[in-house]
């Protein structure tokens, strides 16, 4: 059960501290509580977690703090729907908007390998009015051989870049806890000119202590990779994980499923899955065409694969893009053979608002 408490609630106040005290008294259920941080004001929700059948929704609405009851079923407690519409969905973050209503664009590296290469990837996203990219520091390999990712000495030069081109967000991976610490201090010794998402790559989707490590700090919002191999219902409960731990700031990202029915694509595209995130949860959804499709191959009809994949999630409302692009991708040190090349930012960007403007008429379509 979950219970909204009335906006701005003060913790010291008599209403509150009655309220608590009742719930804190009721056998077999546990408190837990949730801050919601809106633009205008603080939401207050509490999870009431365990024996809820026997309780009355009126009895707990009736009590001095509480606005509104919500009965929630067991899967998704924060980031489900619950038949509850009116919770909002997504987070104001850098001054952008991440809803299942908005879209943006991450375009960028792979993974970071020399300033030039950031630079030129930085300088030519804000000529086409881009304000978020990629760009990855922590590189999880299958090859224990291969480029690791520059880690940490990487992130100052990638931090004050993207403040020059006025980057407001990037999606950078980290594969252990402490990376959230040092693009933390580093950011801070920059003087915080643009800020991160953490990404948390497929491999790591059930990286519980990950999961709860991010989710325990709310200045940075999580972007969660669908596993690879494991049921759609897995991955969003590890999505849960986060919110759980008091992060509900929370993009899920669909990657593609690993499965030789996909070659000779990467993975088998699993677009079809946007509407179904939407239904079920109130997170924004990430496509990620190029680890799906992973080649920059494409049909006689000239549009590559990577764009018509993109192109099927727009069409089907996705509220975020993040896609590889490489100045040079035959220098690029991780998956150069799927990145872009930068002058075709401009088509792909076409293309993504014509989709969209499509999506949009779908919409008004089947109102
Ligand atoms: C990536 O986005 O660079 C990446 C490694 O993706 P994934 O975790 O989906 O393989
Ligand atoms: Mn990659």
């Amino acid at each position: 059960m979950l219970l909204i408490l009335h906006p701005d609630i003060d913790k010291q106040s008599e209403d509150y501290l009655a309220t608590l005290k009742h719930l804190n008294a009721l056998s077999g259920v546990t408190v837990k509580e949730h801050i919601v941080q809106g633009q205008q004001q603080q939401l207050t929700e509490i999870y009431l977690i365990g024996e809820t059948k026997s309780l009355d929704t009126a009895d707990m609405e009736a009590l001095p703090a509480v606005e509104r009851v919500i009965r929630i079923s067991e899967e998704y407690r924060v980031l489900g729907r619950h038949h509850d519409d009116q919770r909002v969905s997504g987070f104001d973050f850098q001054g952008l908007r991440f809803d299942q209503e908005s879209l943006h664009v991450f375009a960028g590296l792979c993974a970071v390998d020399t300033p030039e290469h950031v630079e030129i990837m930085l300088k030519t996203l804000a000529a086409h009015g881009q304000r978020c990219t990629r760009m990855g520091a922590y590189k999880p390999r299958t090859n224990p051989y291969a480029f690791q990712g520059h880690g940490k000495g990487c992130l100052p030069y990638v931090f004050e870049l993207a403040g020059k081109y006025n980057m407001a967000a990037i999606a950078m991976e980290v594969t252990h806890e402490s990376h959230i610490e040092e693009i933390d201090t580093c950011l801070e010794k920059c003087g915080r000119p643009t800020s991160v998402i953490l990404q948390i790559g497929t491999r790591n989707t059930q990286n519980f202590e990950l999961l709860k490590a991010i989710g325990r700090q709310q200045r940075y919002p999580a972007l969660l990779k669908r596993g690879f191999g494991i049921t759609l219902n897995e991955s969003l409960n590890a999505a849960e994980y986060l919110a759980s731990e008091g992060n509900a700031q929370v993009i899920f990202c669909l990657r593609g499923m690993k499965s030789e029915y996909g070659a000779p694509h990467r993975n088998m595209v699993d677009f079809s899955h946007i509407p179904v995130v939407k239904r079920l949860t109130r997170m924004p959804v990430c496509i990620d065409p190029s680890h799906s499709v992973g080649t920059r191959d494409h049909s006689p009809d000239k549009v590559m694969d990577i764009a018509h994949a993109t192109a099927q999630g727009i069409v089907a409302g996705a509220n975020m893009v993040l896609v590889d692009f490489h100045p040079a991708p035959t220098q690029a040190l991780v998956d150069g053979p799927q990145a872009l090349l930068l002058d075709e930012l401009p088509r792909y960007l076409d293309d993504i608002a014509l989709c969209r403007e499509t999506y949009e008429k779908r919409r008004a379509l089947w109102q």
